[in-house]
């Protein structure tokens, strides 16, 4: 029990170091891009939210860190001087909500997935690090519409189609189709080139899949970080779901230890392009983690 107590307080203790070491970030200035049609990106830290104009209103995708929210705000405005009205959050991961409250403020209304509600009211522990990843969110950063299965978006003369995929990257992923414009916004199912987290490899696979199937040869692809890619990508990290899941899956059946399956570099034909970001080590961690437990919870 004693030796329990003491891993608490010692997770305690990384976690708030590892907060300490967030806050004193500067605001970044931002820059955006244009898509297809009205369809834009503003570039905050390496992170895409993506905006479609119109004339009288904005629909914005993700809202960064809390510290970018107002720049965020201001170069979306050098597009369009329109207010932002609609927000999607594809999840509850911090760097995709921070911005929540500042925009709420400023009259905008939130939508996500029910799970990325539930999760932001509480206390979300990093099952594989025992950190805590996102703590509870106040009420005024919550997404006041919830979706189960997802919805559509008739906005300006864009048709934006928006898709829950279960147990991807997290449990509570969407994924942005601009139809008109051939456009798709992969929320976290895509960081290119770089390993993202997995909730569920099984189900990430079956959701890039589904990803794939709604692209074109024409389709661009805006990933959460990276620049705007196509179908060809998506695929390319689908594989390496697929091929690092199937290559740790083995070496458990052989009984090798983590310290064993790290060592044996399971991702290890990718790690030169895709390992930059999220390292192996940690990819073939948190693989190992969902592997042996079902899923990331
Ligand atoms: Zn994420």
């Amino acid at each position: 029990m004693k030796k329990i107590l003491i891993s608490a307080a010692t997770a305690m203790l990384l976690a708030s170091t590892a907060f300490a070491a967030e806050e004193p970030r500067e605001p970044d200035l931002g820059r955006t891009f244009p898509v297809a049609g009205n369809v834009h990106i503003a570039l905050f830290e390496n992170r895409n939210s993506v905006f479609l104009v119109d004339d009288e209103r904005i629909l914005l995708s993700e809202t960064n860190f809390e510290r970018n929210a107002e720049n965020l705000r201001n170069i979306i405005a050098t597009v369009s001087p329109a207010p932002v009205e609609l927000i999607i959050n594809t999840h509850w991961h911090g760097d995709h909500i921070g911005g929540n409250k500042f925009f709420h403020e400023h009259g905008a209304v939130t939508l996500s997935h029910e799970n990325t509600r539930i999760r932001m009211s509480e206390d979300q522990v990093n099952p594989v690090t025992n950190q805590v990843q996102l703590p509870a969110q106040a009420p005024e950063f919550l997404p006041m519409v919830t979706v189960k299965d997802g919805a559509v978006i008739h906005w300006g003369d864009e048709t934006v189609e928006i898709v829950h995929y279960p147990d991807a990257h997290t449990d509570s992923d969407l994924v942005l189709y601009y139809d008109n414009s051939n456009v798709i916004f992969a929320g976290g199912l895509l960081e290119y080139p770089a390993y993202a987290g997995v909730y569920d490899p099984e189900g990430f696979v079956a959701a890039l899949d589904a990803v794939i199937a709604r692209a074109d040869e024409n389709t661009k692809v805006i990933p959460w970080q990276g620049p705007v890619v196509g179908r060809a990508e998506l695929q390319e990290w689908r594989d390496i779901i697929e091929t690092v899941a199937a290559n740790v899956s083995a070496l458990i059946a052989e009984g090798k230890t983590i310290d064993e399956i790290i060592a044996a570099k399971p991702s290890g034909q990718y790690d030169e392009k895709w390992g930059g970001g999220r390292t192996p080590e940690r990819f073939a961690r948190d693989m190992h983690y969902v592997l042996t437990h079902g899923t990331r919870d």
